[in-house]
């Protein structure tokens, strides 16, 4: 999962970058509205964390264009205690929930987990596929119970494919997600990464589509195929 933080303070901007990377997740930041209005305007992020007093362009500004130009990755607003008219303007112009200054990042993390899983369509911190589940609080994986051991770019895959569990995804969107803007990117790695990451969880759930990329099986697929087991 590809985050974006756009926050001018540089000290809030660096502890946020810290603890979102520290739980798992690719991040690129921003310290203006100018240059965060145009990363998330370009790059394909699975959710924002948008600061909405901003030097250059506001935060709410940032939003609205976002929203008109068709970009729907879920927003979470940072504001200021006791402006709640801050709050109500942030979800007019389309974000999806906030947190109010000072905050805990575990309540940053938890809220952002809450977003991208409701994005995917997931009720719960813990997605299952078959025998593997996904703990998307503590970024663990297990199967049939007994954890497994994955590196943080191992678990960034399998947890992106089990967010879009059953839709192909391709090896471009992959790499797209799973590194941030600065990273030398090459999709052939991403073969390698699929067959170490099976062979650690020694059950089939990701199926090659050839020529298209990769599907982690969906529930009802999943149950069968532990079933032959
Ligand atoms: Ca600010």
């Amino acid at each position: 999962m590809r985050l974006l933080v756009v926050e001018d303070d540089a000290d809030l901007n660096r502890l946020l970058v810290n603890a979102l990377k520290e739980a798992g997740y690719v991040v690129d930041s921003a310290r203006t509205g100018e240059e965060g209005h145009y990363l998330g305007d370009t790059e394909p992020y699975d959710a924002v964390v948008l600061d909405l007093g901003l030097p250059e362009i506001d935060g709410v500004t940032v939003l609205e264009r976002w929203r008109k130009a068709g970009r729907t990755m879920p927003v979470l607003i940072l504001t200021a205690r006791d402006r709640w008219s801050d709050k109500v303007a942030g979800f007019d112009a389309g974000a999806d929930d906030y947190v109010t200054k000072p905050f805990y990042t575990e309540e940053v993390l938890a809220r952002l987990r809450a977003l991208l899983r409701r994005a995917s369509g997931h009720a719960t911190s813990e997605l299952d596929c078959g025998p593997v589940r996904i703990d998307t609080r503590a970024a663990r994986v297990t199967v049939d119970g007994n954890p497994i051991k994955l590196t943080s770019l191992e678990y960034r895959l399998l947890a992106y494919l089990a967010h879009h569990q059953g839709r192909v995804v391709s090896r471009s969107e992959l790499v797209e997600h799973l590194y941030d803007q600065d990273f030398d990117r090459d999709s052939n790695t991403i073969e390698v990464f699929v067959g170490r990451i099976r062979k650690k969880l020694g059950v089939n759930v990701i199926h090659t589509m050839r020529g298209l990329g990769y599907r982690l099986a969906p529930p009802d697929e999943a149950e069968d195929l532990d079933a032959q087991r």
